[in-house]
């Protein structure tokens, strides 16, 4: 009999303990899907998944939680298609590739992580770096680290000499002759063979760098570095493994060649031209603008002994292209998702992008939607992040004031949970 007493109260404690519910009493709710905001909703949330959306305060019953944010603007956690998570933009940046060990890379990129979640960005989609960004994802998958859930490239794939080979402007005794494996490839051959590495490195997608670039040590910041039929090849082999490619294109021959080789973002895009963007339009490729970028190279450029030389001039060249052609492809019905290339400025300020977006007449409804529901889609997460509806993921954020009203409170992030966990409040 005491065997008995002691186990049923074992079960209630436990079955109370395990359906605690969250409530959320928001006082303006984004929710990343409808058009307009909603007042004075609540959000209900089980363990790591949002269970329903009721209108009104909801009363939670006893041993529930409440986070009352009645004077907040709520929304769904923000994703940055396009962030460096492992390094940021500095002088010595070229002088660390020489000084830095991955355990170095490995502490800083903790640091962004960190910072980035707690600016509102739960999901990135990291870009490429030097393989410490598949270590970080599988880090904070285990919540041995605090930051945004990575879906990452891994290390970004180029040609000899093109934007990603990691040896540009260095001594070719030193660094010598990279291959398939670090990135490097000159035939379809090489990318299938980049793509399988990838694949067992652990990277979650492809990213390819289809033109010249702004920050590589190299001369050409916008000339095509893949033919269309190596980037086929990879394209073809990155679906057998379920990836998708994102292309790193800034002239219009490279973003041609890419979007007709089936890519599924251009990065950048800086200077498309009408016919590009009718090939967005036909195939359905997404544009991930990366207006913050732009701004920071040109801002960056104007500072004496920032950047060398030869990178200074191209990105007073492509920097200040972005913003207008951002607004071209908008008005012609391109796909847009958000994605600002964080660590080529100083990560947390990924926020920024919406000012830029915006600032270039976008509207403001549009560029949330941007980083929730189009975000979500382009990372093919559609059914589990992007909006805060029953079912979903429970990533949600909250910022002091209206964005909608003033672009200056997508700054002011107060609260932020992931996966129903609570990280700033
Ligand atoms: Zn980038």
């Amino acid at each position: 009999m005491k065997y008995f007493f002691t186990i049923t109260i074992s079960l209630c404690f436990y079955l109370v303990a395990s359906t605690q519910k969250t409530y959320i009493w928001c006082g303006n709710l984004i929710d990343g899907v409808s058009n307009l905001p909603k007042k004075e909703m609540t959000i209900i949330i089980e363990k790591n998944k949002i269970v329903s959306v009721e209108v009104g305060y909801v009363k939670p019953a006893v041993n529930d939680k409440t986070i009352n944010l009645k004077t907040k603007t709520v929304t769904p956690g923000w994703i940055d298609m396009h962030v460096h998570i492992e390094s940021e933009q500095n002088p010595n940046r070229y002088l660390n590739e020489f000084i830095q060990n991955p355990s170095d890379i490995a502490f800083e990129s903790t640091v962004f992580a960190a910072t980035t979640l707690n600016a509102g960005f739960t999901s990135v989609r990291d870009m490429g770096g030097s393989g410490v960004n598949i270590s970080l994802r599988n880090a904070i998958n285990k919540n041995l680290v605090t930051g945004p859930r990575i879906f990452t490239a891994g290390k970004s794939i180029a040609s000899t000499g093109g934007h990603a080979d990691p040896t540009n402007g260095y001594r070719q005794d030193l660094m010598g002759d990279p291959g398939p494996n670090d990135g490097v490839v000159n035939s379809s051959e090489d990318g299938r063979k980049a793509v399988r590495q990838r694949y067992k490195n652990g990277s979650d997608l492809i990213k390819i760098t289809a033109t010249g670039g702004v920050l590589s040590v190299a001369k050409n910041g916008s000339n095509p570095q893949l033919t269309e039929e190596e980037i086929k090849a990879i394209v073809e082999t990155a679906k057998d493994y379920d990836m998708k490619v994102a292309a790193h294109a800034h002239g219009a021959e490279g973003i041609k060649r890419a979007i007709r080789a089936g890519v599924h973002s251009i990065e950048h895009g800086s200077l498309m031209d009408d016919e590009a963007i009718e090939l967005f339009k036909k195939y359905g490729t997404w544009y991930v603008p990366t207006l913050t970028a732009g701004q920071a190279v040109t801002d960056s450029a104007k500072k004496q002994g920032f950047f060398p030389e030869i990178i200074a001039v191209k990105a007073i060249a492509i920097g200040p292209q972005l913003k207008n052609t951002f607004a071209k492809a908008y008005t012609a019905g391109v796909k847009i998702a958000f994605g600002t290339d964080g660590g080529v400025y100083k990560h947390g300020l990924n926020w920024k992008e919406f000012i830029y977006m915006t600032e270039a007449g976008m509207p403001v409804m549009d560029a949330i939607k941007a980083a929730t529901i189009n975000a979500a889609d382009l990372l093919g997460m559609k059914n589990q992040l992007g909006s805060i509806e029953a079912g979903k993921l429970a990533d949600i954020v909250a910022m002091d004031g209206n964005p909608l009203i003033d672009t200056q409170a997508f700054g002011k992030i107060v609260f932020v949970m992931k996966d129903g966990k609570v990280y700033k409040n």
